[in-house]
């Protein structure tokens, strides 16, 4: 196993979380890695903004606890990561509901439902299993108002519905039939109230797909993952991810500010340093920087996405819940006091509120969403101050019905590609993909060693 300044086992192209992931199984391999990242940090699209004291993330605030991908390899230490309040708070016709907590379910429906009451069929499984749930109104509604976007009773129905999807293995998942999202909301047979008021926004964050025009596949690993572990955001901003996985790494592995202009099996052309030459390469791109470099890899389209933190006199008073809205009455999909959930975020005795908008973000952007968070949160936010607003186009690849989510990552021997488009569009796919491609690459160059059995997933 040679290295020098310009040779390595491998090359890595791009030190997103993919890239990173990647290299930490093929150096414990004992290959010898050079990751060339064009940018001068490392993270990609995990990048946190320092402004005034701030930490700003430029990625939406969601990801999973339970995310296989999260536990640290070995040697690694673990990222540390903040939880957000259990369930979500969902704003309908002026008040708050608490809902979507898998914990409030199970007694107050064991009240009424039989447990062999629940019919095989192949709809969602997060839709009701009671047949009692295919005759809306046949269930009693608890303290909820009529009309009002969910009661006791309807958010035991879905605290039990997301229960058992946290108990559906994946390859149960994959096996479903597939069409979008929109499609398979139509058929859970909860309340329409639920499905449009809860299930509709928080799958909306979730996927950042606003037309909910995502497999119906994509969305039940996305829900089961957020019914087993509820959300949560990495500690002082989701940098610190890529940041402790490039830590780990043996030191000179990652070259920053190296920009790969071509790629062939064995070598890579730089802007920065000529050619450089490796046994195997692996791109670890987006979609789109992939397909330059490598003509012929599709390009999926892209959900866009904008964040924006404000900073408020006061914290608006929703604790550590993420705020979603059940009428859809304005262009914020969903917000947080950050400051709350994670307050390394924030200077001490600092508000910092964190809001997504997805698709085509309104015109005048800072009033529209002023105007939508004081009605979110029930407070004036003429005070509030803009600190940061970051728009990416291709923020999230589209993972349209159907859709592979574990597209191969092997081009042939010796060149590999991995990321989000790869996988799932989440980090957890990105970090999935880049161990998958990792395990191939060591595979065509017949290593064998313990990284196998430092997999956490099947390829
Ligand atoms: C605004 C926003 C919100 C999001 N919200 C969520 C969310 O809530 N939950 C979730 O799970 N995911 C979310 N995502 C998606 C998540 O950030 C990505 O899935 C993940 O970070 C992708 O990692 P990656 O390593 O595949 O790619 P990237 O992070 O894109 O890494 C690719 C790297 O390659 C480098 N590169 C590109 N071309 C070259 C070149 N020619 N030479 C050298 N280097 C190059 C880039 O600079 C970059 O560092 C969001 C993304 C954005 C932008």
């Amino acid at each position: 196993m040679r290295s020098t300044a310009h040779h390595a086992d491998v090359i890595i192209i791009g030190a997103g979380v993919a890239g990173l992931s990647a290299a930490h199984l093929l150096t414990g391999a004992g290959l010898t890695v050079s990751v060339l990242e064009a940018a001068p940090r490392v993270g990609g699209r995990l990048a946190t903004d320092e402004v005034d004291g701030f930490r700003l993330d430029r990625l939406g605030p969601l990801l999973c606890a339970t995310w296989p991908e999260l536990a640290p390899p070995p040697g690694l230490g673990a990222p540390e990561l903040r939880e957000f309040a259990p369930g979500v708070l969902v704003h309908s016709e002026g008040r708050h509901h608490r809902t979507g907590d898998i914990r409030s379910a199970r007694g107050a429906l064991k009240a009424v439902r039989p447990r062999s009451s629940a019919p095989r069929t192949s709809r969602a499984p997060w839709a009701a299993h009671s047949p009692s749930a295919h005759e809306p109104g046949a269930l009693p509604r608890g303290g909820g108002r009529s009309g009002a976007v969910t009661g006791a009773f309807d958010r035991a129905r879905l605290g039990a519905a997301l229960s058992r999807l946290a108990a559906t293995p994946e390859a149960r998942l994959l096996a479903r039939p597939e069409r979008t999202v929109r499609e398979a909301l139509a058929e859970t047979g909860l309340p329409a109230r639920t499905v449009d008021g809860v299930l509709r926004p928080l799958l909306t964050a979730l996927l950042s797909d606003p037309e909910l025009g995502t497999s119906s596949r994509c969305a039940d690993l996305a829900l089961r993952d957020y019914a087993r572990g509820g959300l949560c955001v990495p500690a002082g901003g989701s940098v610190a991810l890529p940041e402790l996985l490039a830590a780990a790494l043996p030191p000179g592995t990652v070259r920053t500010g190296v920009h790969v202009t071509a790629v062939g099996t064995t070598s890579v052309r730089t802007k920065e340093h000529g050619e450089l030459g490796c046994r195997s390469l692996l791109l670890a791109t987006g979609a789109g920087a992939a397909a330059e470099l490598l003509p012929g890899l599709r390009v999926p389209p892209f959900h866009p996405v904008t964040v924006l933190h404000h900073t408020a006199p006061v914290p608006p008073p929703t604790g550590r819940s993420l705020v979603l809205d059940g009428d859809r009455s304005g262009p914020v999909a969903h917000t947080a006091v950050m400051s709350e959930v994670d307050p390394s975020r924030a200077p001490r005795g600092r508000t910092l509120i964190t809001s997504t908008v997805l698709g085509t973000p309104p015109p005048e952007l800072d009033r529209a969403v002023r105007g939508h968070l004081a009605a979110l949160y029930g407070v004036a936010t003429d005070d509030w101050e803009l600190l940061a607003a970051h728009h990416d186009p291709e923020a999230v690849p589209a993972m349209a019905a159907p859709h592979d989510p574990r597209r191969p990552v092997r081009v042939l021997a010796g060149l590999y590609v991995c990321g989000d488009h790869r996988d799932t569009s989440t980090v957890q796919g990105a970090l999935h993909s880049g161990r998958r491609a990792a395990r191939a690459v060591l595979t065509d160059l017949a290593v064998t060693g313990p990284h196998e059995g430092s997999l956490p997933r099947a390829a």
